[in-house]
Formats: C-alpha cells, sequence, structure tokens
C-alpha cells in the first residue's frame, strides 16, 4: 500500500493489548476481569429522563459547551463545594467556574491536551497510569514524564518534585486510580499542591472514580490548587459507559482554557449527546451510594483472597487491583490465567513496566470467588 497513514500513528502502539485479546477470542464464557465498568446498568429513574427527552425530541444539537441548565447546575455545584463558602484553601478561586460538558473524560482529556501541549511540553504521570494520559499526550507531540509509584503506588510528591523541569506544563492526577486502585490523601495532595504551586504548573485532576472510596472521603484537590482542570464523568457512578457524559471545570482565571476546549470541541465532537445531557442535570442529584456499596465487598473479596499468595496493595476505590505476578512476566501470568479462562489485563498496558496485572472486579461475587480461586492455584 501507497504510504496514506500519517506518521503520528505510528506514536500509538496497541499490540500488547491486542495480543491479548486475540488470545481471549477463543475463550468460552471467561470470568471476565478485564472491562473497566460497572456491572450494575443506569438506574431506572434516569433511563427514563433520557428516553422522555428523545421523545420529545431534545434530540439536536445543545450548545457546544453544554445543555445550559445542565452547564449552570455543575457551576453552582463547584462552588458550594470549593467556593468561598466552603472554607476550602482554594475556594476564592472557585467563585464563578468556567465549565465545559464533553462527550465522556476522554473527549475532555483530548480537548485538554489539544488546547495546552506543544511538542516538546513534558506531561508528568504516575506509573502505573490510565493508558489514554500516554498515547494522547504521545500523539500531540508532547513527552510524557513518569513517575514510578511501584510498589506501593501513592502520589509520591517528592519524586514529583524532582522531575520538574521548565518544560512541565500538567500534572497529572487520578484518585481513585486506574489501574492500581489508589486513593491519594489530603496530606499528600496538600504536599503535590505546594510543589505544583512553584511554578503554576497546572494540575489535571481525573475524578471519574470520585464515588468509588471504600475507607476513606474522597480528597479533591481542587480544594486545595486553584491551577486545577477538574474533570468529572458519569460513566463510572452512574453505569453511563456508552452515553459519553463528562465535565470539565476551572477557576475562573483558566477560564481561557475551557475557551478553547470549547472552541475544538466545535469543530470535533460538537456537543456531547444531547438526550443523555438531559439525565445528567438529574444524575447530579441521583443517590448511588446504594449500587457502589457492593463494591466495597467485591474489593475485600479480592484482597483478602489474593493477599496471602500474591504481592497486591490494598486498593482504596476505583474497582481495580494491580497484582504483582508471582513469577515470570505479567504478560507471561496472564497468559496462563487465560488459558485457565480467566481475562486479566498485563501491566505492561498500563506501565513502563510488565511485572504485574489488573484486575476489574466488575462481575458478581460468585464469579469474582471462582476467578479468586484459579489465581490462587496458579501462583
Ligand atoms: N479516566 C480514567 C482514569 C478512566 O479509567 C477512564 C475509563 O476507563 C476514563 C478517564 C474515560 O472515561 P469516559 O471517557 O467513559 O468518561
Amino acid at each position: 500500500m501507497k504510504k496514506y497513514l500519517a506518521d503520528r500513528t505510528a506514536l500509538i502502539d496497541a499490540s500488547g493489548i491486542r495480543k491479548i485479546f486475540n488470545l481471549a477470542a477463543s475463550m468460552k464464557d471467561p470470568i471476565n476481569f478485564s472491562i473497566g465498568q460497572p456491572d450494575f446498568d443506569v438506574p431506572e429513574p434516569l433511563k427514563q429522563i433520557a428516553i422522555e427527552a428523545i421523545k420529545q425530541g431534545k434530540n439536536k444539537y445543545t450548545q457546544t459547551s453544554g445543555e445550559p441548565v445542565l452547564c449552570a447546575k455543575i457551576a453552582q455545584r463547584i462552588t458550594a463545594q470549593f467556593g468561598p463558602a466552603s472554607h476550602c484553601f482554594a475556594a476564592a478561586s472557585w467563585k464563578n467556574p468556567s465549565v465545559l460538558v464533553a462527550s465522556g473524560v476522554s473527549g475532555a482529556l483530548l480537548l485538554s491536551f489539544m488546547s495546552l501541549i506543544n511538542p516538546g511540553d513534558e506531561v508528568i504521570i504516575g506509573d502505573p497510569y490510565f493508558v489514554m494520559y500516554k498515547h494522547l499526550v504521545n500523539l500531540l507531540g508532547g513527552k510524557c514524564v513518569f513517575i514510578d509509584t511501584y510498589p506501593d503506588f501513592g502520589l509520591h510528591p517528592e519524586k514529583i518534585a524532582g522531575k520538574i523541569t521548565d518544560r512541565t506544563k500538567i500534572i497529572v492526577v487520578n484518585s481513585p486510580c486506574n489501574p492500581t486502585g489508589a486513593v491519594y490523601s489530603l496530606n499528600e495532595l496538600k504536599a503535590l499542591a505546594e510543589i505544583a504551586a512553584k511554578k503554576e504548573i497546572l494540575i489535571l485532576s481525573d475524578e471519574i472514580y470520585d464515588k468509588f472510596c471504600y475507607d476513606t472521603a474522597f480528597e479533591s484537590i481542587a480544594s486545595i490548587y486553584p491551577n486545577t482542570i477538574l474533570m468529572k464523568g458519569f460513566s463510572k457512578s452512574f453505569a453511563m459507559t456508552g452515553w459519553r457524559l463528562a465535565y470539565v471545570a476551572t477557576p475562573q482565571h483558566l477560564k481561557p482554557i475551557v475557551e478553547e476546549m470549547t472552541k475544538i470541541q466545535q469543530y470535533t465532537f460538537v456537543c456531547a449527546p444531547s438526550p443523555f445531557q438531559q439525565a445528567a442535570i438529574t444524575a447530579l442529584d441521583y443517590d448511588v451510594s446504594d449500587l457502589i456499596a457492593g463494591y466495597k465487598t467485591k474489593r475485600d473479596i479480592i484482597y483478602d483472597g489474593l493477599k496471602d499468595k500474591f504481592e497486591l496493595v490494598k486498593p482504596g476505590g476505583a474497582f481495580y487491583a494491580f497484582v504483582k505476578s508471582p513469577q515470570g512476566t505479567g504478560t507471561e501470568f496472564v497468559e496462563k490465567a487465560i488459558k485457565n479462562n480467566v481475562l486479566i489485563i498485563p501491566g505492561c498496558v498500563f506501565s513502563e513496566k510488565d511485572t504485574h496485572f489488573r484486575l476489574c472486579y466488575t462481575t458478581t461475587n460468585d464469579r469474582i470467588k471462582k476467578g479468586v480461586e484459579i489465581l490462587r492455584k496458579l501462583a
């Protein structure tokens, strides 16, 4: 074939994960610990709102930045949470936040990186990381600077401090973290905020798993640090992965960033899906704690079931465990697990190392127990 493909396509390598899914294609009814989405469905009242919105003809483009009622409600929420009445350290900054409704946090990440990254700009990312950060930064000619967080998967502000250069533009914070389940404490976040403040570095806080915290309350760096680009998603908390909904918010002084993101949204996604934005208005008030409560039990089954046979840190949130391969590389152990009907993902998909595997425990407790039993035998 003539060379049609753009050079940038070579900057993304999906061969590792493809190999695993090729292997997995032959599995019959596997114990599937691979897919990062909840096993509950969108709550019925929220589905009904979306259905009604479709029936009422709310199917057209919304404003680029989002349905105004939704944007206003998000802004109000954020001001209530972090603004002047909240006594948060960064309270003054969050009085009139800028808001953009995006097509998932994925869409928000693309728009923000496109708005911010010049070739050569450095983005600090904790390793292991959510895959998209690395590939989007590379695609845009930016440079990922990875912070090795093994073996405890903490935030490690002191290591981050050592990697800051004149080209550092963004530090990505993802708590609770995919793939480790790590949840960062307020003290860790404060330490990072102090470091970032010295050079006014932007912090991009991906809080898509904020409702999935099992042992401590969720803490947002937005409450402390004014140069924060805050991202919240609907995919995980409300099981709306296919609805493609999320939002970005920044304090007023970062408004130009949201404006640029909105401009790029206008020429790419145009808007987030409009009937689902109607449901999101209600979702902001919808209590999913009952649905999520069951996930603490799942976390406990995994952790208690594996901890004496495997090296793993107790995940405090999200719905993943990042487990060390008992022998060989992560990929080798995953191949063995797949032959025994358990589908897990090698750590190298989320890391510069291939020593671990990721396990997503969003399936029934019985299936989790069965999977744990097989993994124990393999160890
Ligand atoms: N951020 C993290 C850490 C994730 O794990 C995911 C999905 O797995 C996303 C962002 C993207 O989510 P969505 O685009 O569905 O909002």
